[in-house]
């Protein structure tokens, strides 16, 4: 039994098919990749994992309970953590202040009457969020306005407010979409260090197949709606159906 079950998901826009039959199985403490031509239908199936959609068929299991039915925000204090395809942070607000968000909502000692304990909270939340702004190499923009970033250090601010959650799972949706080369690599060496230093488990939907093989232990083609392989990324380079689902593109 995998972290995350998914079984037989299927979800229609109307007369589209988006999503069919999906089955998804995602060891704990691993990185899978889904994968797939554009329009596959990824998002749509990250959507589901997280009750923005409901899917019309089919089960979502996260640690042993159903994601189904219950609110993005109760999933979330599951522990299912979501980075967006388009950076969501608060350009208003500096680097520290978007980590705030995140770290208030996680930590009831924020909402402490007592002074002397609120200041403490508030310390403990402050020391939090500069210790993973650190795992995301953000901890020298602490007072950035955070509008006036590069779209890279957005979306590693991103997903540091992803991780200041300290989800169980955590799913990136193209997190690396727009990033120059450099700051892609850079990237994939930081989530390398969080897939080993915390007890985490990440499912990446991406099309930049450099960051697939540097990343996953196990990858799923997506292609129209349905998966078409799972395997090793050994197993998936150069995969008939893969190029056959990628054709066309
Ligand atoms: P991917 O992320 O793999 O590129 P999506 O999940 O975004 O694919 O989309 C899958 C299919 O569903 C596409 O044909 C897309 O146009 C359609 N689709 C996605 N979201 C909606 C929506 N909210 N309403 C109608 N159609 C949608
Ligand atoms: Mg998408």
């Amino acid at each position: 039994m995998g972290i995350l079950e998914v079984k037989n998901v299927g979800k229609r826009f109307g007369g589209l098919k988006a999503l069919s039959d999906v089955n998804l199985s995602v060891a704990e403490n691993s990185v899978h990749a889904i994968i797939g031509p554009n329009g596959a239908g990824k998002s749509t199936l990250l959507n589901c994992l997280v009750g923005k959609l409901i899917p019309d068929t089919g089960s979502v299991m996260f640690d042993g309970q159903s994601v189904l039915g219950r609110k993005p925000y109760q999933i979330n204090q599951m522990g299912i953590s979501r980075v967006f395809q388009t950076p969501e942070i608060f350009g208003d607000l500096t680097v520290m202040e978007n980590m705030m968000i995140p770290c208030f909502a996680k930590r009831d000692g924020a909402f402490e009457l007592n002074p002397i304990r609120a200041i403490t909270a508030q310390k403990d939340i402050i020391a939090h969020a500069e210790s993973v702004l650190a795992d995301m190499n953000l901890l020298e923009k602490r007072d950035m306005h955070s509008a006036s970033m590069s779209r890279g250090d957005k979306r590693r601010l991103e997903i540091a407010m992803c991780l200041a959650q300290e989800p169980r799972l955590l799913l990136l949706d193209e997190p690396t979409a727009g990033m120059a080369r450099a700051d892609t690599n850079n990237t994939i060496e930081l989530l390398k260090e969080i897939r080993d230093k915390r007890n985490i488990t990440i499912v990446i939907i991406e099309h930049d197949m450099h960051v697939v093989f540097s990343l996953a232990e196990r990858i799923t083609v997506l292609a129209q709606g349905t998966p078409l392989v799972e395997d090793v990324p050994a197993k998936i380079k150069g995969h008939p159906k893969v190029r056959e689902a990628y054709l066309g593109e």
